[in-house]
């Protein structure tokens, strides 16, 4: 995974503290709430906080949920609308780039509407990022700025994965 800090920027790297010059993260913490807002009615979020007091349980609170992981007993409710989308955290071959196009359309399309949607991964930082970033490049972001965006709504370990970020670059 990438620094947090200067996400191997050449630029930054050589003087980072935070990584030693090295570019690589060393330890990923869980983020503190189980979805943020990235920009109005667009959510990321996960299965697994910081805190054990947050519930990550989804129930009706979002119009449409895209899970990138399932697990028995974390909703949505009955009669949400769901996607799922199973795929690892590791690299974007031309299937999963297919599927992730698709959802992001599908996402855009209903914040578009007017209508909430979440996107959720297990910690909530990378394959959540990479479809939440996709769906924000979909609604006319540019890819800088979508990142960004998702960084700071999730915080600065969000999309460390080098690879996603690398596709993101492709859109
Ligand atoms: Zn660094």
């Amino acid at each position: 995974m990438l620094c947090h800090r200067c996400y191997a920027d050449p630029a930054l790297m050589p003087d980072c503290a935070a990584c030693r010059g090295s570019g690589r993260a060393t330890r990923i913490p869980l983020c503190d709430e189980p979805w943020n807002e990235v920009v109005p009615g667009l959510f990321q979020g996960g299965h697994d906080v910081l805190s054990q007091a947050r519930t990550c349980v989804v129930g009706d609170e979002f119009d449409l949920v895209i899970s990138m992981v399932t697990r028995a007993g974390y909703g949505p409710a009955d009669g949400v609308e769901h996607h799922v989308l199973r795929m690892a955290d590791a690299a974007v071959d031309q299937g999963i780039a297919r599927r992730v196009a698709e959802l992001a359309g599908v996402a855009a399309a209903a914040v578009r509407d007017g209508r909430s949607v979440l996107v959720r991964c297990s910690g909530g930082l990378n394959r959540s990022g990479l479809m939440v970033a996709s769906t924000l490049v979909e609604l006319g972001h540019d890819v800088p700025s979508a990142i960004d965006l998702v960084r700071r709504a999730r915080g600065p370990w969000a999309l460390t994965n080098p690879m996603f970020v690398r596709h993101l670059h492709t859109l």
